[in-house]
């Protein structure tokens, strides 16, 4: 299990966590010195500001809206108790600070939180202060000239070197590596809990000690004496003797559904109250443990995978619950394999966890969704680290032909387009940030050049004030959803069909707008950047219709004893 996200629940500022995900890429060495740093920048800019907008919010001092933010937050994971620490080492100095009305970007550079490097620019969020720079900060220099923190930070840099923070730091490493279930990862993926790559993330194990029971199985002797594929099906109807499986699901051609995706996927989302101080409450972080546990995605309200009712008030369901809906023997039998930073080029590092036997499982339908890192990177230059629709071409047959071998036969592939991510920019640049809402001084054009400038931008390409290097990433995108639609054209393979669908960009928005939405209410507030509940729903609307419409035989029958199945058995067990 990669841990990185969750080590770093014990640096600074666990706000800081909020972007370790988002805003880079999932390969192993993402979290290099260097990069750790510039997400603490991040970090520091956006606590202080809700501290700051807390205080303004609520009329009251900056030591008042510390202690309340702390209050917020919840005592799992230490977060409450980190949270105090912190204010414990940092208050009197940010207070001291932000008392001689410095400003946030200030405050976190005096702190060396933000650090310019040489040759470097100066990264800040806000506009700059109205004296210069220089002689602003040789101020507030001056102020926390005697600061122990400080004299700590310098020295050595992290902030669990500090002698009464060790002890801490040490019990928070060792609560979350035990809150992670210990398992064979080769041989038992399925599992009780929902974090931590558990039932969030694909259907729960109904039995975890037995490795020969797990969803999507075909059933052991037709689940006479347990349910040995999890779909809540099983036992002998008393009236003829017959198997209810046998009964109910032989012939039904029962499918799974497989996502192989990136953070849109896996439906990475901040939720926007985190960083509303106008707005914030007790209830705000309720859910932050679970987020911090599942990487911050939401794979249970996802678009391919969620099982979970909207919480957008959207009456779509997902792809899987379709599938369920369909034919209820396919009941908990999903999987979402996405990562955070996923791309054709790194897929072969995690495409392992993917389970399912050729021999004693169903077929699948197996998502190929790597809808934008393959274009979208945080590089000053963007352009060369950018996938060429050659190594597209050689890194996805490899994954085929990976695929080929591990699923069972009678399954399917469906390769998916990239977006015109042009439509980020154009929606949302003008238009205010969660944290800019407030004091109207933070627009996305803003933080978008604030990330760019720290070079942690989850896609420098399309969020970026540069309309030509808007245009070429589109140019690459496009190259790339017809590398994908010629392999889908040309390729063959023994187990699977292979089919190649566009992103439905256009028509996803054009159906919101005839619901009287506007485009920009399909975007993640927090980030900019990933598409948002709604859009994740309507893109499985329309996949799912384009689907029954074109290749209705990828979905299966409908399942004439579903009724019959629900009559019997409930909610099968739940999710
Ligand atoms: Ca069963």
């Amino acid at each position: 299990m990669k841990v990185p996200c969750r080590i770093l629940a014990v640096a600074p500022l666990f706000l800081l966590l909020l972007f370790c995900s988002w805003a880079s890429p999932a390969p192993d060495d993402q979290f290099s010195m260097g990069h750790s740093k510039r997400h603490q920048c991040i970090g520091c800019v956006l606590v202080l500001s809700v501290i700051t907008q807390l205080a303004q919010v609520h009329n009251s001092t900056v030591e008042a809206s510390m202690e309340r933010l702390c209050g917020y937050l919840p005592g799992k994971l230490y977060l409450k108790t980190t949270c105090y620490i912190l204010v414990h080492v940092f208050g009197s100095d940010i207070i001291k600070l932000l008392d001689a009305d410095m400003n946030v970007d200030i405050v976190c550079h005096t702190l060396e939180f933000c650090k310019q490097d040489a040759g470097q620019p100066r990264c800040h969020l806000y506009p700059l202060p109205k004296e210069a720079w220089k002689l602003t900060q040789e101020k507030a220099r001056h102020i926390v000239k005697k600061s122990t923190a400080m004299k700590y930070l310098r020295s050595g840099s992290d902030i669990c070197s500090l002698p009464f923070l060790a002890k801490i730091c040490q019990k928070i490493k060792v609560s979350i590596q035990t809150s992670m279930p210990l398992k064979d990862a080769d041989s038992d993926k399925y599992s009780v809990f929902p974090t931590l790559r558990g039932y969030h993330w694909r259907g729960r194990d109904c039995n975890d000690s037995d490795k020969t029971v797990y969803p999507g199985r075909r059933p052991d002797n037709w689940d006479a004496h347990r349910d040995s594929n999890c779909n809540g099906i099983w036992g002998v109807d008393p009236k003829d003797g017959i198997p209810y499986e046998k009964k109910f699901c032989k012939g039904s051609q029962p499918r799974g559904i497989i996502l192989l995706g990136d953070s849109a996927g896996a439906h990475f989302h901040i939720p926007p109250e985190w960083l509303t101080a106008s707005q914030m409450s007790l209830s705000s972080f309720f859910d932050l443990p679970t987020a911090l546990t599942d990487e911050f995605n939401w794979p249970q309200l996802s678009g391919a995978t969620g099982f979970m009712d909207s919480t957008s008030g959207m009456e779509e369901k997902s792809i899987y619950l379709r599938l369920r809906k369909r034919n209820r023997c396919n009941h908990r039998d999903y999987q979402n394999i996405s990562r955070n930073g996923a791309s054709s080029q790194n897929l072969k590092k995690f495409i392992e966890s993917l389970s399912r036997n050729q021999l004693l499982d169903n077929p699948a339908i197996v998502i190929y969704a790597m809808i934008g890192n393959d274009v979208c990177n945080g590089k000053a230059d963007p352009i060369p680290e950018m996938t060429t629709p050659e190594q597209l071409y050689s890194s996805v047959t490899e994954t085929l032909k990976h695929l080929d071998s591990h699923l069972p036969k009678g399954s399917y592939v469906v390769l998916h387009g990239l977006p015109d991510g042009t439509f980020l920019w154009d929606n949302l640049h003008d238009r205010y940030h969660p944290i800019g809402q407030l004091n109207k001084d933070v627009t996305y054009a803003q933080l978008f050049s604030f990330l760019n400038c720290l070079q942690v931008n989850a896609c420098h390409g399309w969020m970026s004030s540069n309309k030509t290097l808007r245009t070429l990433t589109s140019e690459r995108a496009q190259q790339l959803s017809n590398t994908l639609k010629k392999i889908a054209a040309s390729e063959k393979f023994t187990n699977f069909d292979l089919l190649y669908m566009d992103f439905a960009f256009k028509e996803m928005v054009e159906e919101w707008q005839r619901r009287g939405g506007q485009p920009w209410q399909l975007i993640e507030p927090v980030d900019g950047f990933h598409p948002n509940e709604v859009a994740l729903l309507l893109l499985a609307e329309l996949f799912w219709k384009k689907m029954q419409l074109q290749w209705p035989q990828v979905l299966g029958k409908e399942n004439p004893f579903n009724s019959r199945i629900e009559q019997v058995f409930g909610d099968q067990g739940g999710h």
